[in-house]
């Protein structure tokens, strides 16, 4: 099916990305240190055009032909044709010392490999329409769309605009629909754009609500659920909209040595790549030092400290700055077109939005936790631009590690925290501290490769199991 004949929804398309301008020598994290640099074809065949001199000098030691790969559909994968060697210090050697890079001040944006002309924008076909997101492992990408009050524009026009042909767009979208619930892919995620910008609710009763909505397509879809998806989702709006699981909601248990335990265990795993930048380590500092950790902890002093954390420092800023996590979910859920995934939309695709779901919660999680210990470490201090780098050090680190999702869906499988009851342990915290009881004193991180303090003994689950957790749901 084309998408002229699905039923005509008016899509939420994101615009914020077009304003992006890359800050050159001013960007305190350039992406051209700590990455390879793939050069595509195009890219290659212009170098070799380059008139004699210094610079083709450099291109021709610096550019090197990869040997010939295919996809697994036996077509040249034509973006890995070449690579760029990088240096010792795992720096681009086109990256001058003023911080501009050669091929781009000598040769103009045209010469430059399709990566680094596009980066950090994300390009999306989603549902037959063109879409940008970004990448928020860029700073000047992270500070666009985590500081802005209104990330989603009312008069953002429906149509791409024609300058984003120079990214790569093909303009005859293939959007063939072998799954029902694809018909109705424009609607059902305006439904979660809707819920995540719904302030009535807190973040995590959003969220929470969130993974019931695509649990419930998962059952319609798979025949479980007898409802018509248009039906379903105008029901689940009318109850949101008049604000009125918040009660029940209320019973959904919090449990943050749990939350805690996992976050740690994430971040564990990120540490332990190879090529960790000293950014993220700085990071990883500063909220092990504000939940507390060091010699003799526990997971049980830790967890008090971060409550402590929570209550005092990162509750109120979210109270001011209510924004920052909505528009990191916003441009997650563009950038990964959730609910659907990276592959849900391919024409013979089964997307699971559970499973996008809880993939969504851990990196949210992730995010949370640890600005959580961050806000802790800078106490009344802490500001945007605490978020801005510790959200983009760490999306440096795992937009970029294509496994940490999967690794970290393992480990929720694992911790039997992949159901209702564990995504809501991850997704709730309370407020269980005066806001005048002092903050233990803070402890200095050191380093922190395992991410294992010593445990205690573990309270027995509080709480709901999947069913229950969809019985306070009953309207929807
Ligand atoms: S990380 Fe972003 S702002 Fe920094 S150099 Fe790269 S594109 Fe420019």
């Amino acid at each position: 099916m084309h998408p002229s004949e699905t039923p005509y929804f008016e899509a939420i398309r994101p615009n914020y990305a077009e304003e992006f301008h890359c800050i050159g020598p001013a960007c305190e994290d350039t992406c051209c240190q700590g990455w390879s640099v793939p050069i595509d074809q195009a890219a290659w065949a212009k170098y070799q055009a380059v008139p004699p001199g210094p610079l083709r000098t450099l291109l021709d030691v610096s550019v090197l032909r990869t040997p010939e790969k295919d996809d697994s559909e036996g077509r040249a994968a034509s973006a890995l044709f070449a690579q760029m060697r990088m240096t010792p210090e795992n720096a681009c050697p086109l990256h001058g010392a003023d911080g501009l890079c050669r091929i781009h001040a000598a040769l103009g944006e045209a010469f430059l490999p399709t990566t680094c002309a596009t980066y950090p924008r994300i390009l999306r076909s989603f549902a037959g329409r063109q879409e940008m997101a970004l990448s928020l492992s860029c700073p000047e990408a992270a500070r666009l769309v985590l500081l802005n009050p209104k990330l989603l524009s009312d008069a953002a026009p429906e149509q791409a605009p024609e300058s984003w042909q120079k990214f790569g767009f093909n303009s005859d979208l293939p959007f063939e629909i072998g799954n029902p619930l694809l018909l109705y892919a424009q609607p059902i995620r305006n439904s979660v754009l809707t819920l995540v910008q719904n302030r009535n609710y807190p973040l995590w009763q959003r969220m929470f609500l969130l993974g019931i909505f695509c649990r419930r397509l998962d059952a319609i879809n798979g025949g479980e659920l007898r409802r018509a998806i248009p039906a379903f989702l105008n029901d689940f709006e009318a109850t949101i909209a008049v604000g009125g699981l918040r009660a029940e909601l209320q019973t959904v248990p919090a449990d943050h040595q749990r939350q805690l335990d996992l976050v740690l265990q994430m971040a564990g795993m990120l540490l332990h790549r190879s090529n960790v930048r000293p950014r993220f380590v700085a990071c990883i500092e500063a909220f092990t030092a504000g939940i507390g950790n060091g010699p003799g902890a526990t997971l049980e002093s830790l967890t008090a400290q971060y409550g402590a954390a929570y209550d005092r420092y990162f509750a109120p800023f979210l109270r001011r700055e209510p924004h920052i996590l909505e528009n990191y979910l916003i441009n997650t859920i563009f950038r990964c077109q959730f609910p659907f995934g990276r592959d849900g939309l391919k024409p013979d695709a089964r997307p699971s939005l559970g499973r996008e779901f809880a993939l969504l919660t851990s990196q949210f999680a992730l995010i949370k936790g640890l600005l959580i210990g961050v806000a802790g470490f800078h106490g009344e201090h802490f500001a945007p631009e605490h978020v801005v780098h510790t959200v983009q050090t760490a999306s440096k680190h795992f937009e970029h590690h294509p496994e940490f999702l999967t690794q970290a869906q393992m480990l929720l499988t694992e911790c039997q925290m992949d159901g209702a009851r564990g995504l809501a342990i991850l997704l709730r915290n309370v407020e269980t501290h005066s806001p005048h009881q002092p903050m233990a004193e803070k402890r200095h991180p050191g380093p922190q490769p395992g991410m294992n303090p010593r445990r205690g003994s573990r309270s027995p689950e509080p709480g709901l199991n999947f069913e229950e957790a969809e019985e306070i749901a009953p309207l929807v």
